[in-house]
C-alpha cells in the first residue's frame, strides 16, 4: 500500500498510470530457460512478479484477483508453481496469499512481517472498509539477509523496514533483479506514515542495502514503472546516496 506522491506532475504516480495502462504487462528478463515477467493486479494495481526457471514458477507478491490470472498462466505455460515471496503484509500485497498457499506454493516473509501475515485481523487497520483478507501461513520466515535457493536461483532477503516493520526485498543476483515492494519507486520512496512506518529507517536502509547494489540492478517496485539503481541513485530527491 502506498506511493508517496510528488506535487508536481511525475510519470510515477499512481493515479496517472492508472490512467494511462489499465494493465501492466512487462517481460523483462529471457535467457537459459528463465523468463521472469511483472503484471499489474488488483485493486490497487499491485506488480506480481513471476519468475519461471526449469519448469517451476516462483510469485512475488499476491494482491486480491491475482491467484486467478497467475494460475491460468501456469497451466497455459504447463508449469507447477513452487513458491510465493511476500515482500510485506500490506492487503494489497497478501490478499491471495491464502489461496496460493493452499494451491501448494510454500510461503516466504521476513520475520517481522510474517505475524501480520499469519493473523490479519492485527493488520485490520489498512484494510479498506468492506475488505477482509484470509490469513495465511508463513513456511519460511526470513532473517535479514538470508540466502536461499528456489530451483537453480539463488535468492537473498533484504530487510528493509521503513514502509512496514518487516519490509523484504528478494535480490536475484544471477538475473540482476530486485523485487522492493513498497519501499523504493521509480523516482519516489514509500509511505512512512502508516502504522510501523518509520521514515528515518525507511531512508537509511535505501541508502545503506539498496544503493549498495550495482547500479545495472533492475529494481520492480510494489506498483508503477520498473527502475534501476543506478538511475534512482542520480535521479531519486528523496532518498539520496550517501556522499
Ligand atoms: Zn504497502
Amino acid at each position: 500500500m502506498g506511493f508517496k506522491s510528488k506535487n508536481h506532475s511525475s510519470k510515477t504516480d499512481l493515479n496517472e498510470i492508472s490512467g494511462l495502462i489499465p494493465f501492466l504487462k512487462v517481460n523483462i528478463y529471457n535467457q537459459s530457460g528463465i523468463t521472469v515477467d511483472v503484471l499489474s493486479i488488483g485493486p490497487l494495481r499491485t506488480n506480481v512478479g513471476l519468475v519461471i526457471c526449469q519448469g517451476y514458477g516462483i510469485v512475488i507478491d499476491a494482491p486480491p484477483e491475482s491467484a486467478e490470472t497467475i494460475f491460468s498462466i501456469a497451466l497455459e505455460k504447463k508449469i507447477s508453481l513452487k513458491a510465493l515471496l511476500i515482500t510485506h503484509y500490506h492487503w494489497d500485497h497478501i490478499g491471495s496469499a491464502s489461496i496460493f498457499r493452499k494451491k501448494g506454493l510454500a510461503v516466504y516473509a521476513y520475520a517481522l512481517d510474517a505475524p501480520f501475515i499469519e493473523h490479519t485481523a492485527r493488520a485490520k487497520l489498512l484494510l479498506p472498509l468492506d475488505f477482509s483478507i484470509e490469513s495465511c501461513k508463513v513456511d519460511h520466515i526470513l532473517s535479514d539477509g538470508e540466502n536461499f535457493m528456489l530451483q537453480e536461483l539463488s535468492i537473498q532477503a533484504l530487510w528493509i523496514p521503513g514502509h512496514t516493520e518487516g519490509g523484504a526485498a528478494y535480490y536475484f543476483k544471477d538475473l540482476s533483479i530486485c523485487f522492493v515492494g513498497d519501499t523504493l519507486f521509480a523516482g519516489t520512496v514509500g509511505r512512512s506514515d502508516l502504522p510501523g512506518g518509520n521514515k528515518h529507517a525507511l531512508f537509511e536502509n535505501i541508502r545503506k542495502k539498496l544503493y549498495s547494489l550495482p547500479d545495472e540492478i533492475q529494481v520492480i517496485p510494489g506498483h508503477g514503472w520498473l527502475t534501476t539503481i543506478g538511475k534512482e541513485k542520480k535521479e531519486n530527491s528523496y532518498v539520496r546516496p550517501k556522499k
